[in-house]
């Protein structure tokens, strides 16, 4: 599909039909009836950050809840993710925080190390070693030597993309006032995942005022990476759900009919092999989404909260297993790393027995560590 051609077609062009058609027939011959998620626990390792975006409530000041996890918080929360069967810990952290908190250096110092990626490699071992729960480590932007430090502990990593469009960082837009979104550092720190040999997650953020053509180029510059660098494990589509105590409260969410067009126009114009994954909590009916090609579910925890979205929480994993049964699919949990990537190339040879130990015979998550049933005999947990 040419660009112009997807452009007409997010603004509501005719041809949708064919659209959603193509990208099921895409989803459903490359991944077959099989829906994934990611069976988690939210690590918050800190809520400060270096940049302010303007839809955001995660990233907060000092002494406004602004703060790092201890040891202790993260090794209790990993804990009992490992005991609710969780297989995936992920750390979303904000960005570089110590570039602007003076708060944020005095912590870190408190615990030996310099930067706040030390300190996410630190406690992506500790949880590791004491849980075996996989850490997949977001800690925002990234070149390669940090994700040489993270890798022996975090066998996979992410960072959203959002937009590549450089027009988000104009005065008055969402990220003005956000140095660590610019388009460039985010596509340098993708193709850092290529060189380090990192299973990556990115994805786009729908809805923070990016045109339609903006959202096409920064779906076709995802699918570019991925075909180049062969470390893009999945794309998130993300719809933009206004906050209430954000300077975009008030700014209009899409629609649930454009958002399913982006969804399929990802599907068709990303690799067949690339993952494409929408959360589920963010979406009222999020069932129909698999009418454009979704194949995953991203990480559904059974204890955290969504820090990201807090106000909307995620559905319960029965609800979640019987509205994808009914929409004729088999519920999975997954591992943090997909399938493809389980191999020497991509995983760290330290880690690569116990990721192959906790995966079953197709890849994703071993009913021996999450306890739960496979497809068609039951139960499917919490
Ligand atoms: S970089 Fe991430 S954590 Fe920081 S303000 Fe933006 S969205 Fe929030």
């Amino acid at each position: 599909m040419d660009r112009d051609h997807a452009i007409a077609l997010l603004e509501g062009g005719a041809g949708a039909e064919r659209l959603f058609s193509d990208a099921a027939a895409i989803r459903d011959e490359a991944w077959g009836r099989t829906v994934t998620y990611s069976r988690k626990v939210f690590i918050p390792l800190t809520t400060l950050c270096n940049s302010v975006c303007t839809y955001c409530t995660f990233a907060k000041p000092p002494g406004a809840g602004g703060e790092y996890l201890t040891p202790d918080d993260v090794l209790a929360i990993a804990r009992a993710g490992a005991a609710a069967g969780c297989t995936e810990a992920l750390f979303t952290l904000g960005d570089r925080p110590e570039l602007r908190w003076p708060q944020a250096a005095e912590f870190l110092g408190s615990q030996g190390v310099g930067t706040t990626m030390e300190y996410t490699a630190v406690m992506s071992r500790l949880v590791l070693e004491e849980t075996g729960v996989f850490p997949h480590a977001n800690p925002g932007v990234m070149d390669v030597a940090a994700m040489e430090l993270l890798r022996p502990h975090s066998p996979s990593m992410g960072m959203m993309l959002e937009n590549i469009s450089p027009r988000l960082r104009e005065p008055g837009m969402p990220h003005e006032k956000a140095p660590e979104k610019e388009p460039a550092l985010r596509v340098a720190t993708i193709e850092a995942s290529g060189a380090a040999k990192v299973p990556f997650t990115t994805g786009v953020l729908v809805g923070i005022g990016e045109t339609p053509a903006e959202v096409v180029d920064s779906l076709l510059a995802l699918a570019e990476l991925a075909e180049r660098l062969g470390s893009i494990q999945e794309v998130i589509v993300q719809n933009f759900r206004a906050k209430a105590d954000t300077r975009m409260r008030r700014s209009a969410e899409p629609v649930p009919a454009y958002f399913a067009r982006v969804v399929a126009m990802a599907r068709v114009l990303l690799p067949p092999e690339v993952s494409i994954q929408v959360p589920p909590n963010l979406t009222e009916r999020y069932e129909v989404l698999l009418d454009a090609g979704v194949n995953d579910w991203g990480g559904v925890s059974p204890l955290t909260i969504d820090w990201v979205n807090p106000e909307q929480p995620w559905p319960h994993l029965d609800e979640l297993g019987a509205r994808t049964a009914a929409a004729g699919f088999d519920l999975r949990p997954r591992l943090p790393i997909y399938p493809r990537h389980q191999n020497e190339e991509w995983v760290d040879l330290a880690l690569l027995d116990r990721v192959l130990a906790a995966a079953d015979e197709d890849g994703w998550a071993s009913s021996s560590v999450t306890g739960i049933a496979a497809p068609g005999t039951g139960v499917l947990g919490h």
